[in-house]
C-alpha cells in the first residue's frame, strides 16, 4: 500500500520562519509521542488529527521558538502521514546535537487518553520510515527519542514496539488467516431494520479491535452502520454502510 501523505497545504501548515538546514542522509529515524494527553476521539475523526498537528506546530513555533514544527513527519491512526519538515531537512525534536543523526517521526499517541498505538499509527510510522529511506537517505535504524536523550518519549507502548524491531501489525500477511478469520456469514449486514446475530457481534468485535469505537452488542443499527462507513472510507471501499464479503474480509485482513 502506498503512503497516504497529508501535504502541508492539506493540513494548513504555517510557513516555516526561515530556511531549513539540509541533511544529505541520516542513520535512521527516531520515534516520538506527544508526551501529553491525546483525545481518543481522534480515532473516529481525522479532522481532529489535523487540529492536533496544527496545535503542535503552534506550540513548537510560538512556545519553543522553533522555525517550524519539530518533526519530520507525523503518523495518525488513519494510516495517514503528515509532512512536517519532510525529507532532507534537519528536524528539531530529537534534542540538541541529535537531529542530524535521525529524522523525527511522531506517532499521534500520548501519555494519557490515547496511549496504546492503534495499528493505523504503527503502519503510518513505518510508511513514514519507508518514505524517509526512499526520499531522504534515512538509514536502517529505528530508535526511540529516549535512546541517547533523557526523556520518557516515545512512551512505554511505542518504545516496546520499537525494541521489538518495529514490526508491521498483523505479521505482514495480506491474506486473511483461515484459522482465525470467521467466514463471511453469507448475508449482508445492514440497517435498517436492526439486524442481530453472532455474525454482527463477530464483526463489531473485530472493528473494535481495529481501534474504532463501537458497542459490541450483536445488533447492527445506526451506530454500526456509521462506523462501517468510516471503516469503508479508511480502506477505500465503497462506503455504503453494508457489510458484504469485501468489507467483512477487509476487517479481518491485516493491512500490508
Ligand atoms: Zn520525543
Ligand atoms: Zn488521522
Amino acid at each position: 500500500m502506498a503512503i497516504d501523505l497529508v501535504s502541508r497545504a492539506e493540513w494548513g501548515a504555517r510557513a516555516p520562519r526561515g530556511s531549513y538546514s539540509r541533511l544529505t542522509s541520516t542513520k535512521g529515524v527516531k520515534v516520538h509521542y506527544t508526551g501529553g494527553r491525546v483525545d481518543p476521539a481522534i480515532v473516529d475523526d481525522h479532522a481532529r488529527c489535523v487540529a492536533v498537528v496544527k496545535s503542535i506546530q503552534s506550540f513548537h513555533m510560538d512556545g519553543n521558538g522553533w522555525m517550524d514544527i519539530g518533526y519530520s513527519m507525523i503518523a495518525c491512526p488513519h494510516r495517514k502521514v503528515f509532512v512536517g519538515r519532510g525529507p532532507h531537512n534537519l528536524p528539531a525534536a530529537n534534542g540538541s546535537g541529535l537531529n542530524s543523526g535521525h529524522y523525527a517521526v511522531l506517532g499521534l499517541v500520548g501519555n494519557s487518553g490515547l496511549v496504546e498505538p492503534p495499528d493505523g499509527v504503527l503502519h503510518a510510522i513505518l510508511d513514514a520510515v519507508d518514505y524517509l529511506r526512499a526520499q531522504g537517505g534515512a538509514g536502517k535504524e529505528i530508535k526511540g527519542h529516549r535512546d541517547g536523550y533523557s526523556t520518557d518519549c516515545p512512551g512505554a507502548a511505542l518504545y516496546a514496539w520499537v525494541k521489538k524491531g518495529a514490526p508491521r501489525p498483523g505479521g505482514g500477511g495480506q491474506e486473511p488467516d483461515p484459522e482465525t478469520t470467521p467466514k463471511w456469514p453469507g448475508r449482508l449486514l445492514k440497517y435498517p431494520p436492526i439486524m442481530r446475530g453472532d455474525d454482527v457481534r463477530d464483526w463489531q468485535r473485530q472493528i473494535a479491535r481495529l481501534g474504532y469505537t463501537i458497542e459490541v452488542d450483536g445488533a447492527y443499527g445506526p451506530e454500526s452502520k456509521a462506523v462501517c462507513v468510516r471503516f469503508q472510507k479508511d480502506r477505500k471501499l465503497d462506503p455504503d454502510g453494508v457489510v458484504g464479503k469485501l468489507t467483512w474480509d477487509a476487517a479481518f485482513t491485516p493491512l500490508p
